[in-house]
């Protein structure tokens, strides 16, 4: 049997008065990579930090069946401004042995610097280790914080827009990383990139403030509507065709 890396149940999340997220349902299996798509304010970020315990919700959210969050690794996302901070690329991976804070003042030992320095060359970036972070581009600093995810050898990885803000290239680059990746860890990764689901994504997860859509990533109009009611647009911005299916045939 498949386990569950991820059950979510009856889930509703609200910031004051605002429902972000309402009665969703949704299992992530072990071995999954699966995309979170929707528009702007759809509840991809609530629904991360949810499963994180970092917003609030009713509901239940279980990981491999256990209410703790163990083997979670987590890719914020992080705004350009948030590099300005004088830190550098191995201490921003080193930080990832204590999630919750960025601190550069803790003392690392030798083992845990070869760990990090191991992570990087994994991703191809150990050249970048005494780089301060600001000096980086996009990619590379996704990259350093995907590192800093893997760090604690987590079972899942979480991404919220990985590739926001990146050039078509770097994006490319960083999914073919994932897609690697996958062959190990379990993934959910937030984006609005909709040429993202047709590279490694195994599942698709649609949400706008409800789940409009789980299952194949495989898009039909009818579920296009529902998530950004404005297909036509969407057309026009050219999606590939294994994500948007053909529907010519039933109309
Ligand atoms: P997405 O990541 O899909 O863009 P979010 O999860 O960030 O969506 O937002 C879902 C809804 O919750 C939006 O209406 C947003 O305005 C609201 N929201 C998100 N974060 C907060 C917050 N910290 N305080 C109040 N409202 C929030
Ligand atoms: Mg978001």
């Amino acid at each position: 049997m498949i386990d569950n890396a991820i059950s979510i149940s009856n889930l509703t999340a609200r910031y004051g008065k605002n429902i972000a997220l309402q009665d969703i349902n949704i299992d992530v299996k072990e071995g999954e990579f699966l995309a979170l798509i929707g528009p702007n304010g759809g509840g991809k970020s609530t629904l991360i930090k949810a499963v994180l315990g970092l917003a609030s919700y009713e509901g239940k959210i279980e990981i491999f069946g256990q209410k703790k969050i163990d083997d979670v690794g987590y890719v914020p996302q992080i705004s350009a401004a948030e590099k300005k901070f004088p830190i550098s690329v191995l201490e921003v991976v080193l930080s990832g042995l204590h999630q919750k804070t960025l601190n550069p003042f803790s003392k690392y030992s030798q083992t845990q610097k070869n760990t990090a320095m191991e992570t990087l060359e994994r991703l191809g970036i150990e050249k970048l280790a005494d780089r301060q972070i600001d000096e980086l581009s996009g990619g590379e600093f996704q990259k350093t914080l995907l590192c800093r995810a893997l760090l604690s050898k987590p079972k899942i990885l979480l991404l919220d827009e990985p590739t926001a803000n990146i050039d078509p290239s770097s994006a490319k680059n960083i999914y073919e990383l994932l897609k690697e990746l996958n062959k190990t860890i379990t993934i959910v990764m937030a984006t609005h990139d909709l040429f993202a689901v047709s590279d490694g994504v195994t599942r698709l997860a649609c949400l706008n403030k409800t789940l409009v859509y789980h299952g194949e990533p495989q898009l039909t109009l009818d579920t296009m509507d529902k998530l950004y009611g404005c297909p036509v647009d969407l057309i026009a911005h050219g999606i590939p065709h294994r994500v948007l299916g053909h529907h010519g045939e039933n109309e």
